[in-house]
């Protein structure tokens, strides 16, 4: 088969399938190629199946990116509340869960199948299990080689993802196609993703796997404060995801992570209160009125000398106060892409014009969603991104 399209879309996942969708419905012809057999499986498997689509309050300060500002105009052009009223036009029911994240009441496959009959209703021709196998520029077409057939188009949009969840279809086809135009891509890492501890770490609190608390934790560049989870492999839970992006954000160094696991006291206040009032209470018992006891336990185990709170030392009172708001955490590793929600770095944001998402120095070649070094906060910031950019391209083309 030899087909000639205004525009061929690779990667039919939110950005993807979103950008085809706007394009076709602006009379442009629009291939959607997709190496996967099932459509979209990152939206299926989003938000526990419930896709949290979008965010109330994203901004380009929910983003990490080497370019801070870049995503602000795609994120203006195309808001969260755009993609609200697209979800409430189809009638599909929704709730805000928590810190304005926003998920379907029924399933994820809601905001799938919207989008597909969209992108069906706009003629957009899709072909899935279709392998790339060479891609070329001749002039200002660029050939598409594949195992669905050879084919030619003047614009091409890479919406290929990130490299989390291989099991499910991640590659890294966006990032070479791009070198292979000569464009710089920031090296990618796992991010959004559950945090080893070592051995010793383990041999002590691994016990408490399954616990759940809520603290701040103190990231390089950032705080966040939501759940902790403790697990037999180390820690996790919606504070620790964050903060997972931040921790090797700099190039090579793997600063601890700090948690205030008091963040709404002044500890170091609360216990000498405490001592003053003539707290009979030892200190496992003093810490479960704000931890959960297991915790307790666990922390006033480890403190030497620390009897009765009303005999504790100032010395006392001081190492307790700052395990308590300032425990240092030095992860061992993350358990990698396998677990990440999503694949920081990218193709570099200087590349890329901010309005089109177009290669500066490859006219008619854009790239859009998470395969561009813009990633977003746990929360529904991901999929805004993929929307807004994916929208941005497909009124470009
Ligand atoms: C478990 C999990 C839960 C998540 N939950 C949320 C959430 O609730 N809210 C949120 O905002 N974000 C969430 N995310 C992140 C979000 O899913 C992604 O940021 C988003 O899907 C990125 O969209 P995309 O279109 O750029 O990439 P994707 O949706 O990953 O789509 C990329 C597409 O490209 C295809 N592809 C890959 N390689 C090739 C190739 N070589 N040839 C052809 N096609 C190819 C893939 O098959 C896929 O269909 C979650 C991620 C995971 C892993």
């Amino acid at each position: 088969m030899n087909l000639d399209f205004d525009a061929i879309v690779i990667g039919a996942g939110a950005a993807g399938l979103f950008c085809a969708g706007t394009a076709g419905a602006r009379g442009r012809r629009v291939l959607l190629l997709d190496a996967s057999a099932r459509l979209a499986e990152k939206i299926r498997i989003s938000g526990g199946g419930r896709c949290n689509f979008t965010n109330i309050h994203c901004t380009h300060h929910n983003f990490l990116s080497r370019q801070p500002e870049f995503c602000r105009q795609a994120l203006a052009r195309f808001s969260a509340r755009d993609f609200i009223a697209l979800v409430d036009k189809h009638g599909i029911a929704w709730h805000e869960k928590t810190l304005g994240q926003l998920f379907c009441d029924d399933s994820s496959q809601r905001i799938i199948d919207m989008l597909d009959r969209n992108a069906a209703r706009a003629g957009v021709k899709r072909l899935m299990q279709c392998a790339i196998a060479a891609v070329a520029k001749d002039g200002d077409q660029f050939r598409i080689e594949s195992t669905q057939g050879n084919f030619r188009a003047a614009k091409l949009v890479v919406a290929s993802g990130g490299l989390s969840i291989p099991q499910i279809g991640a590659s890294p086809f966006g990032y070479r196609l791009a070198e292979q135009f000569g464009l710089e891509v920031v090296a990618p890492r796992p991010g959004l993703v559950p945090l080893s501890m070592d051995p010793a770490w383990l041999a002590r609190y691994g016990d408490l796997s399954g616990l759940s608390f809520p603290a701040e934790v103190h990231a390089p560049g950032a705080k966040f404060r939501e759940q902790v989870l403790i697990t037999h492999r180390g820690l996790s839970g919606p504070a620790i995801l964050q903060a997972s992006s931040y921790w090797q954000w700099q190039e090579g160094t793997k600063r601890p992570l700090e948690i205030d696991l008091m963040p709404e006291i002044d500890a170091h206040a609360w216990l000498r209160q405490l001592r003053a009032g003539g707290s009979r209470a030892g200190l496992a018992g003093a810490l479960a009125q704000h931890l959960p006891r297991r915790l307790a336990q666990q922390l006033a185990d480890g403190t030497p000398g620390a009897g009765r709170v009303a005999e504790m030392s100032n010395r006392t009172i001081d190492e307790v106060a700052t395990s308590l708001q300032r425990w240092s955490i030095q992860p061992a590793g993350t358990l990698g892409y396998r677990k990440a929600e999503v694949t920081l770095g990218g193709v570099a944001t200087e590349e890329l014009d901010p309005v089109s998402l177009e290669a500066r120095r490859v006219p008619g070649l854009h790239f859009i969603g998470e395969v561009v070094d813009v990633t977003g906060h746990l929360g529904g910031h991901n999929f805004q991104w993929a929307w807004s950019s994916g929208w941005c391209a497909g009124m470009a083309l």
